[in-house]
């Protein structure tokens, strides 16, 4: 007889532990989710007949093992996605590029940008500079004082918080990991002078050319990644996986050297929870404690719209980020053409991630939204000036980017010692990797973890 395990979470994190726990011979697993469907955030909604991701959801950059795996559930229904981005910033549009593009500054600032990166990378080779504290300094470490200013101001128009508040590695949540400042083969030739500006610095991708062996996929059903959801749970059950999705979990306790968890329907002995979530406000709630990093995370509500057009009037290419701290809208896609929806009177869609504060004006009648966000469409080139709007639904978002301010890793680190000690066989692992890449590669070591 196999081991018994208890996956909280059936989000891409809970596929991922899954995925690597069926390999383990005899093992039963059971799936537990609050919601009842399989994805988490990755499960397209419905707008009018079509499926719309909420926001651009993709396996990019992806090993060619997991690529391998969505490929089997996909019955080989998968396209490669060939990034076409365009980023804007100050006015102008880059395109074949998803970072702000700096370029368009007036020459004095660029110039001082560039003393201020070189001044920086003499002090790199000396070695010894302090580890910076919190997202502005990080930015100000990189960039130097001017283009970090400017970071920082963009992420504050984003993230609406000030970057001063957060942990250095929210950075990794961001566009903002790279600085393009001049034209590309002026930026070639300064990335080319030194070392530490190699790592900071970008070009355009395509002057790069292929940079790794990394794969970028997404399905290709027509039903964008609900196709995935829903053939990935299926594709779990078929190897014995029992889902409990649309179940609360009512209680978590300790039997010997089992664990008992029961939702209304299910009573589960298990000999590991493996929670997949980042709710550690219910998860000590069920342990007997108090405990709220909710103070310590910072959401990112957006207003998410799905403006629906002709799809003759929507321009070719995936999605437009944009940097400019006055815009309405932050990163656009034409996810119903790269997703393959097309309806029969020739309509698709374009979907919309705008950052919107809770409870400001816009927050509160998303309904009028859409006119200045279509409008914004058009000026950035997105669709044709004589496109028009078919249909259209504005959702609110209150989370989606979550960056960790001051203090959260420190927190977490208790939390997850805490729980420890209340529960062994309990597994939690802070949620730290964001890209899908990342996640599967931490979900490798689930099972060293569940047989610790
Ligand atoms: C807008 C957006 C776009 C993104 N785009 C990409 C991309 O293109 N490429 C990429 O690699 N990554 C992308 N990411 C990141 C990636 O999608 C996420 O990191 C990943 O999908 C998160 O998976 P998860 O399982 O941790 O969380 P979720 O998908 O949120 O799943 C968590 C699950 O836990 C359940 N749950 C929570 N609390 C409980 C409880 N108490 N009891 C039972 N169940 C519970 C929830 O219902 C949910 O189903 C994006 C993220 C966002 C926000």
């Amino acid at each position: 007889m196999g081991k018994v395990y208890v996956v909280v979470g059936a989000g891409f994190r809970g596929f991922c532990d899954a995925l690597q726990l069926i390999k383990e011979p005899g093992a039963k697993i059971y799936m537990v989710d609050r919601e009842p469907f399989f994805g988490g955030i990755s499960c397209s909604g419905k707008v009018r007949d079509f499926s719309v991701d909420k926001g651009v959801h993709m396996f990019d950059g992806i090993t060619r093992e997991l690529a391998d795996n969505v490929t089997e559930i996909m019955d080989g229904r998968v396209r490669t996605i060939d990034f076409v981005s365009v980023s804007a910033f100050n006015g102008h549009l880059t395109e074949g590029f998803s970072l702000p593009d700096l370029s368009s500054l007036p020459d004095d600032t660029k110039t001082r940008i560039t003393a201020e990166l070189k001044l920086l990378a003499a002090d790199a080779g000396k070695g010894g500079a302090p580890v910076p504290r919190n997202l502005r300094g990080l930015f100000e470490a990189r960039y130097g004082a001017t283009a970090g200013g400017i970071f920082a101001g963009i992420f504050q128009s984003i993230y609406h918080i000030d970057a001063k508040l957060v942990q250095p590695d929210a950075i990794s949540k961001t566009s903002l990991g790279r600085l393009k400042h001049l034209d590309d083969p002026l930026m070639l030739a300064l990335k080319a002078s030194d070392p530490f500006l190699d790592a900071v610095l970008a070009a355009r991708r395509q002057a790069l050319g292929k940079v790794d062996e990394l794969v970028s996929i997404y399905p290709d059903t027509g039903e964008a990644m609900r196709g995935w959801c829903v053939r990935a749970r299926k594709w779990l059950e078929d190897r014995g996986v029992t889902m409990c999705l649309g179940q609360n979990i009512e209680s978590i306790e300790s039997t010997g050297d089992k664990v008992r968890l029961k939702t209304g329907a299910h009573t589960i002995d298990a000999n590991r929870i493996i929670w997949t979530n980042d709710n550690t406000q219910a998860l000590a709630c069920l342990l007997g404690f108090d405990f709220d990093t909710r103070d310590l995370v910072s959401n990112t509500p957006m207003l998410f719209a799905t403006l629906i057009t002709r799809a003759e009037h929507i321009k070719d290419f995936t999605y437009l980020q944009n940097f400019d701290p006055e815009g309405k809208t932050y990163r656009t896609a034409c996810a119903g053409i790269y997703s393959g929806q097309i309806d029969a009177d020739g309509n698709s869609f374009v979907t919309c991630e705008c950052p919107t504060p809770i409870d400001s004006e816009r927050w509160n009648n998303p309904g009028q939204a859409h006119h200045a966000i279509w409008q914004e469409c058009k000026a950035l080139g997105i669709v044709s000036p004589d496109a028009e709007l078919a249909d259209h639904a504005v959702l609110r978002l209150p989370c989606t980017f979550k960056v960790a301010k001051l203090g959260y890793d420190e927190e977490i680190r208790a939390f997850e010692a805490e729980v420890g000690r209340r529960m062994r066989a309990l597994i939690f692992r802070d949620v730290k990797p964001f890209f899908r890449r990342d996640i599967y590669l931490d979900s490798l070591r689930v099972r060293d973890l569940a047989n610790a």
